[in-house]
């Protein structure tokens, strides 16, 4: 074995595919019964729809190096990820549009009116030094709208009031001043053509690519465990990093999600992919509905049933899978004396959402971990 892995998310399976096409022998250590990490979808028993088993994963990048590693793998549909959002019974377009702003104000605004009005009402609070979610949000739409469709679904979603978030978390969400409701602004986007775990699979398929399954790198009772051979191969590790030191500089706090799955007896239970649920009388954040991310699959999906699930946020215990990094003033400091740790760690590389507490999209893993193969492990 050239190289020990652990973890068989993006960032191990990059890292695993560009070893072994260089001709290195890696073995991937993984605690779950597959590989893929988050990003592991499969077809819900009953009925074949693909299911994220780890909450919706939509790929999206304008990355070109990455968006061709990726098409070794795997074609892409031709998806284009739209979410809605239902506040007090009406459902708005997002991310906030000028069809938004229409709906919600009952006009028919120009852009330049649009833009008049939202200034006006956005004036309590400059964005550029706004010091928290609450006061960067307002900023940038005005109260009405951030009261309607931010306050309380941020609120849902971290467990925390807007004003004690840092102001970065919403620089995500854009206003545009047309009708364009396309949630993402990257270049390429798109599902998977034949799933998720079809795509994994592939980047793992190489004869210099040995995976153990349900092994977790902590056990001691497996011969690949921590102390048995840190300093004696050099190892990619993308398990949290907190654990991996044992906890010695604190817990490090991230924010889980439950998600709660049902299949329904009809063909379309609300007639797009996800629908967000913005009001604090709705105790989850939002539904998706599997079968729209795949509308090129209609006539091999049943027409008369189809798969939901309601997702619900709140914090992580130890026993929870870590999903949001909080990043509190407490977590950075503590981030901060993690990486003096890892800094002395010799010939273990820390990578991915978990090994260096980062909210990482897939196309961002994936380009870490490019980076970490040709920069410092090839
Ligand atoms: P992970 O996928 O978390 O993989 C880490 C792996 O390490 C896991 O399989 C874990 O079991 C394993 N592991 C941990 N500890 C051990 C141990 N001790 N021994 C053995 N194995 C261990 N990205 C997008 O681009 N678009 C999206 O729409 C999107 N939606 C998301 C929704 C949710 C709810 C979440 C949580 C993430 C989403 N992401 C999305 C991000 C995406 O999941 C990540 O970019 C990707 O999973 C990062 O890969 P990774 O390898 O760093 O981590
Ligand atoms: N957000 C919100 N209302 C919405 C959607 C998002 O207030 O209807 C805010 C919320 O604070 C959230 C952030 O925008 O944490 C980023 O949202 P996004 O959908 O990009 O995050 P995801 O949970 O999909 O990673």
């Amino acid at each position: 074995m050239d190289l020990l892995i652990v973890g068989s998310g993006l960032f191990g399976l990059t890292i695993a595919e560009r070893a072994a096409a260089a001709g290195r022998k890696v073995t991937i250590l993984e605690r779950r019964h597959h590989i893929g990490g988050n990003a592991y979808s499969e077809a819900e028993a009953t009925t074949g729809i693909e299911v994220h088993r780890y909450g919706a994963h939509l790929f999206h990048t304008s990355n070109a190096t990455v968006w061709e590693y990726v098409n070794r793998f795997t074609t892409f549909t031709n998806y284009v990820h739209r979410v809605y959002s239902a506040h007090k019974g009406v459902v708005y377009p997002l991310p906030i549009n000028l069809g938004t702003i229409n709906q919600f104000f009952q006009s028919a605004y120009s852009p330049a009116e649009a833009r008049a009005l939202i200034q006006e009402q956005a004036g309590e609070f400059d964005p550029a030094s706004a010091s928290n979610l609450e006061e960067r949000g307002i900023g940038l739409i005005g109260r009405p709208l951030f009261e309607a469709f931010i306050r309380d679904y941020t609120a849902k979603q971290w467990q925390t009031e807007a004003k004690d978030l840092p102001a970065s978390i919403i620089s995500r969400l854009p206003v545009r001043y047309t009708y364009d409701n396309r949630y993402f602004n990257d270049t390429w986007e798109g599902l998977p053509t034949d799933g998720y775990t079809a795509w994994l699979e592939r980047m793992a398929d190489h004869p210099n690519i040995d995976v153990r399954l349900s092994t977790d790198f902590f056990d001691e009772a497996q011969p690949l465990n921590k102390a048995a051979v840190v300093g004696q191969v050099p190892i990619v590790y993308t398990g949290p990093v907190d654990r991996y030191f044992d906890y010695t500089e604190g817990e490090l706090s991230w924010r889980t999600i439950d998600l709660e799955e049902e299949v329904l007896d009809i063909g379309d239970f609300q007639g797009t992919s996800v629908m967000n649920y913005p009001d604090a009388d709705v105790p989850f954040t939002r539904i998706h509905e599997f079968r729209h991310f795949h509308p090129e699959r209609a006539d091999r999906y049943p027409k008369d049933r189809t798969v939901i699930m309601r997702e619900f946020s709140r914090f992580a215990g130890r026993d929870d899978e870590p999903y949001y990094p909080v990043n509190t003033a407490t977590d950075r400091e503590r981030l901060l004396a993690y990486r003096e740790l890892m800094a002395g760690e010799k010939d273990v590389h820390f990578g991915g959402r978990l090994g260096t507490y980062q909210y990482l999209d897939m196309h961002m893993a994936i380009g870490s971990a490019l980076s970490m193969w040709n920069n410092t492990l090839a």
